[in-house]
């Protein structure tokens, strides 16, 4: 019988280094002496475990800084080229693919208008792998040295497959899209490399995480930040985790109902948010009024 996992040193390790990454990642350049009391890690344990990950590439030296009358201390910080992200926004009136380093250095970029209204799902997916195929060739980076895609879209997204053979699935009322299994449909469009990791989530929420990351939100705990354009959306943020709701719809502000039995919004209801101050419905309202 299978008992309880226990730690093993191996974990402990891993743990460690990731303490470290992370602080480094979010608060760099910072000390040897700095990390200690930011993670809780003894200097012997941030010493060995910032050994091991100069070794490996992922931490550089970034100059030094002066210690009271002690010897400079040396600063640290996560090595910008030791890995690349990208982004795709999967808008409602184009698709914009970025790539970066792991510090978030914008390397290249590429918008691809989507005619109106137009969101056959193969071809943004289509679209979506040839975006990536040309900023990675753009910025001469390998395709296996990309460690993850996170993908913003409009709508509710079904993560509870997530990586497993179903994986996200899109419902974008907005566009048309009803429960479209993005995630999937990249994987098997045969031109990402097959491990490549894929976070598919709504887009009001990535760029609510990216605000508090690296944005107006960091270092608070509790937050909302709204995404007002062609839709409108809503991330809010409660102790430091972007609230989700029962059926990950938390951030679905749009659709709130703001007038009874008011405009007619584009997800078929009356009276939401959306049918107020929405791009579109903003347009329409000064054309009405004259
Ligand atoms: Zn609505």
């Amino acid at each position: 019988m299978a008992g309880p996992r226990r730690r093993t040193v191996r974990d402990l390790r891993r743990n460690n280094r990731a303490t470290v990454l992370r602080k480094l990642y979010f608060d760099g350049p910072l000390s040897r002496q700095e990390l200690g009391p930011l993670t809780a890690l003894s200097s012997g344990s941030i010493s060995n475990v910032v050994s091991e990950l100069v070794a490996d590439g992922l931490l550089e030296e970034a100059g030094s800084v002066d210690s009271d009358g002690g010897r400079p201390r040396t600063l640290l910080r996560v090595t910008p080229r030791c890995g690349h992200l990208a982004g795709v926004d999967i808008g409602e009136t184009r698709v914009r693919v970025e790539l970066f380093d792991l510090t978030l250095n914008e390397l290249a970029r590429v918008d691809a208008p989507l005619p109106d209204g137009h969101h056959d799902a193969q071809d943004v997916v289509r679209i979506v792998a040839a975006g990536l195929a040309q900023v990675l060739g753009e910025a001469k980076v390998a395709p296996d040295a990309l460690i993850g895609v996170g993908i913003g879209v409009p709508g509710i997204v079904d993560a509870s497959d997530a990586g497993g053979a179903v994986g996200a699935v899109v419902h974008g009322q907005a566009i048309g899209w009803d429960a479209v299994p993005l995630e999937a449909m990249l994987r098997d469009c045969g031109e990402l490399p097959s491990e490549l990791p894929l976070f598919v989530d709504n887009g009001a929420k990535t760029l609510g995480l990216a605000e508090m990351w690296f944005g107006a939100g960091r270092g608070a705990r509790t937050a909302v930040v709204t995404l007002i354009g062609s839709g409108v959306g809503a991330c809010v943020i409660a102790d430091g985790v972007p609230y989700q709701g029962s059926s990950g719809s938390a951030g679905e502000w749009g659709h709130t109902t703001l007038q009874v039995g008011g405009r007619r919004c584009r997800c078929g209801a009356r009276g939401c948010l959306e049918a107020y101050v929405g791009a579109e419905a903003l347009l329409e309202r000064w054309r009405e009024s004259g």
